[in-house]
């Protein structure tokens, strides 16, 4: 298994000077040049050239997309394609977070179009799934993960993908899952991984997001079946998201 990774989600937040900051303080901190974790940072759109340049050409810190389109170009107004993420140096992309599943209507159909994109323009999809709390309280919770995760899966399978476990309830709430929430279904998601590229799953990392902060992240990144963290709002905190990275790092 590859290191864990820790890919903070900025959201619609980060005006470019408050965005080139953030960038400086993570590129200079030593968590960010070690071995042991992987950070990625996901700007919205305008801020990414901005923050690759203060990044740097040998960037310790990887960046990523928020969204992106499933067609290579074309007429989508106001839309950005895969290649167009690639060319501004992004190893990766969120896709299906909930926000976008509930605002814009997304769909796992839609998902699975923008993850083969994505693959095609040499990015690697963070593919969201999670449960609401009335699919949870309705005992729903492991059954909905997996038609998610089923149905928003590129053509090509689940090879070269990141999953993300973002239960809609935990996010921006400061309600994280519990670890028996977060081992149940970190575990089943990893046998449904298993059973479609054997080798019990582990060459696809599992993060988990919702409400991820300093004073839980070593009780969660240290639980098994859990790779790393998708981190809202910790993220735009540079010593909070530096915080959670060490976690991961031990
Ligand atoms: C997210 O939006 O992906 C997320 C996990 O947010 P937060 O950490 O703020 O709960």
């Amino acid at each position: 298994m590859s290191r864990q990774l820790i890919a903070g989600n900025w959201k619609m937040n980060g005006r470019l000077a408050e965005a080139r900051a953030l960038a400086d303080s993570l590129a200079a901190a030593p968590v960010a040049r070690g071995d042991t974790v992987e950070i990625a940072v996901c700007p919205p759109f305008t801020a990414i050239h901005p923050v690759a340049e203060r990044l740097g050409g040998d960037r310790a810190v990887a960046l990523g997309g928020q969204d992106c389109h499933a067609a290579p170009g074309g007429a989508h107004t106001g839309d950005i394609s895969a290649a167009m993420l690639a060319d501004l140096g992004c190893r990766y992309v969120i896709l299906g977070h909930s926000e976008r599943r509930q605002e814009h209507g997304e769909t796992s159909a839609d998902v699975a179009g923008k993850a083969g994109a994505a693959l095609d323009a040499g990015l690697v999809p963070i593919i969201c799934v999670g449960e609401t709390q009335a699919e949870r309280d309705a005992g729903r919770a492991l059954e909905v993960l997996h038609a998610q995760l089923e149905a928003s899966l590129p053509e090509a399978g689940a090879a070269g993908i990141v999953l993300a476990y973002e239960p809609v309830w935990a996010i921006g709430t400061g309600r994280a899952a519990t670890p028996d929430d977060i081992r149940s279904a970190h575990g089943a998601l990893r046998a449904d991984l298993a059973a479609r590229l054997g080798n019990g799953g582990r060459s696809v990392r599992i993060l988990y997001g919702g409400s991820v902060k300093p004073d839980n992240a070593a009780g969660i990144l240290g639980l098994d079946d859990v790779d790393g963290a998708l981190v809202g709002g910790a993220s735009l905190d540079s010593e909070s998201f530096l915080a959670i990275a060490r976690a991961a790092a031990g």
